[in-house]
């Protein structure tokens, strides 16, 4: 296993202007594994409860996504319901109920101890901090959270972010984080707590990476159909650290690449609900939109 991803794995139900879904598989794990799992020896560390669909299970394990730290108990999944405006940047969540995750304990199998890339998902803090105890020095950890538990669990994460190499989280993210209202001074202020990167997801607005020496900006492919974006950061974030995992290092180009690859994994992801658009997106789909996107930012100067 190259890259272990930990995080939710949930059943989303999700409304938008045009069409609502019931306890469709989700989760902060499940679409990063599944944006992933093509591009690196992918497992994931969870837990689901005795109301997991076994479909859902033999999904993740057709997409070559490694099981063996998902653990099953008695209880119920991970559920949250979420609910989206005409502009898809506008989500409000309706509910969460963390269930079997609120008494979660995990333990990672000795394969996914040795993983080289780590991916904290969004997932309580205080489990972020239990896999990093138990994670055989990786050459990098990324970590996403969101505001439920920055302004719900700060302590926690406060423990969290001198442990990590680089920050995934959204623009609204970036700002309660660091209680700054311009997108660049927050992101620097965190880079001072201890990542060395900040990469800001925009959603429709693309993303930005921020380090100590440099700024870079992509924007999303402009698409003419978003049908659900729950997933996307998560999509992103997959795509990102698999194409990391590519790389010999991580200087500022290949952040930079890995970067553009997740903009072009998320893109997919938005197209239908639920995980149908990154199950179902080909090497060939995503090579063929690479190009699409080079042409669309190309420019002579
Ligand atoms: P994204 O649209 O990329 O922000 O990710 C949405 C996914 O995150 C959904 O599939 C949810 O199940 C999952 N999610 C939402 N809230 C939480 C939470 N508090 N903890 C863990 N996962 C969550």
């Amino acid at each position: 296993m190259n890259l272990l991803v930990v995080g939710s794995v949930a059943l989303d139900s999700v409304r938008t202007p045009r069409a609502e879904v019931i306890d469709e598989l989700g989760g902060s794990a499940t679409y990063a594994s599944l944006a992933a799992s093509s591009l690196a020896d992918t497992g994931i560390v969870a837990v689901v409860g005795s109301d997991f669909p076994g479909s859902s299970r033999d999904l993740l394990y057709n997409a070559a996504v490694d099981l063996e730290g998902l653990e099953s108990v008695e209880g119920e999944t991970f559920r949250w319901s979420g609910v989206y405006g005409e502009d898809p940047n506008d989500r409000s969540t309706l509910d969460t109920q963390l269930n079997v995750f609120a008494d979660f304990e995990p333990k990672l199998p000795a394969r996914c101890r040795d993983a080289p890339y780590l991916f904290l998902g969004n997932i309580h803090p205080a489990l972020q901090t239990r896999v990093l105890d138990q994670v055989n020095a990786p050459k990098l950890v990324a970590c996403d959270t969101m505001n439920f538990w920055i302004e719900g669990e700060r302590e926690a994460l406060d423990r969290v972010l001198p442990r990590i190499d680089l920050l995934l989280v959204n623009d609204e993210e970036v700002k309660l984080l660091s209680g700054e209202t311009n997108l660049l001074i927050g992101a620097r202020a965190i880079l001072e707590v201890g990542p060395k990167a900040v990469v800001v997801k925009k959603g429709e607005h693309g993303a930005m990476l921020v380090t100590s020496e440099g700024l870079f900006v992509a924007p999303a492919l402009p698409l003419a159909s978003v049908i659900d974006p729950t997933g996307a950061g998560d999509s992103f974030a997959g795509g990102f650290m698999g194409r990391l995992t590519r790389e010999k290092g991580f200087d500022e180009e290949a952040l930079r690449r890995a970067i553009v690859w997740g903009t072009v994994t998320a893109s997919f992801c938005v197209e239908h609900f639920g995980v149908r658009g990154v199950v179902e997106m080909s090497d060939e789909d995503h090579a063929a939109r690479m190009a699409a996107y080079r042409e669309t930012t190309r420019v002579a100067y």
